[in-house]
């Protein structure tokens, strides 16, 4: 049978100051499942990842995680519940070494933290190679698999990613979704927003489309990526 719902977001409004930037929102997330959110600069994708880790107040809607309201949480409790944000930017701390940037991931859940961190230096042993370094000193996609594994200390049921791919050469970007296509292999359920269209499809199972704050397109990544109409709209970033 189908997979459980693991996310569900239903009419959600959210924006900034009175004109909202999403118009009810509507998608769902299944167990198990990779699903990319496609759509130009300024659609709302930001807005929407950033509502859904309470990092930006709705003004209405529903969000559920496994069932159980998410709305009005505090990001961290969020984050406890199982829904974890890799940012737009990333957004490592600098000045911290690699280690304590991916220690801190395990903030608040310090339970067998270093038994996760030799889980992360054996998925990503670039960071074990340079885990006494600033994180300021590694380079783009070395930061990017740094977020995500600060990320992943906090064992998430969801694991929501915000332009991975941003600014990183097409070498780069080919290990990054490398090792998300193994994120997936292993069960993980993502939600994706990427500039590279056609990768995220290859890597998705669906995908939604969204334009000035509304869902307009909907499918198995298959039927988005072969839908003309579409692909001519969106698809044109790589
Ligand atoms: P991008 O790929 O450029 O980040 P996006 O699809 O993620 O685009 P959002 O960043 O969610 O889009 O932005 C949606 C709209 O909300 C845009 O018009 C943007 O200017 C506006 N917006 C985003 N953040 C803020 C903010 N902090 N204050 C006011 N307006 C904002």
């Amino acid at each position: 049978g189908m997979a459980e719902e693991m996310l569900g977001v239903g009419s959600l409004v959210a924006g900034y100051g009175a004109e909202p930037v999403l118009h009810g929102i509507d998608l769902q997330v299944r167990e198990g499942e990779v699903v990319a959110l496609l759509g130009a600069n300024g659609a709302g994708k930001s807005t929407l990842m950033r509502s859904l880790a309470g990092l930006h107040r709705p003004v209405q809607g529903g969000i559920h995680l496994q069932g159980h309201e998410l709305g009005g949480l505090a990001a961290e409790l969020i984050v406890r519940r199982g829904l974890v944000l890799v940012p737009e930017g990333r957004q490592v701390f600098p000045e911290l070494s690699v280690l304590d940037n991916i220690r801190l991931g395990a903030f608040r859940q310090p339970q067998d933290r270093e038994a996760r961190v030799e889980e992360m230096f054996a998925r990503f042993p670039r960071l074990r190679e340079r885990q006494q370094q600033r994180a300021g000193l590694l380079s783009g996609g070395e930061q990017q698999m740094l977020a995500i594994a600060r990320g992943l200390m906090a064992r998430p049921r969801i694991l929501l990613l915000d332009e991975p791919s941003l600014g990183l050469a097409p070498k780069v970007i080919a290990e990054l979704f490398a090792a998300l296509d193994g994120l997936r292999a292993e069960g993980m359920t993502i939600l994706l927003v990427d500039q590279m269209a056609s990768l995220a499809l290859a890597l998705a199972d669906r995908a939604y489309v969204i334009e000035g704050g509304r869902i307009v397109a909907q499918g198995t990544a298959a039927q988005i990526a072969g839908d003309d109409a579409l692909a001519r709209a969106y698809l044109g970033a790589d």
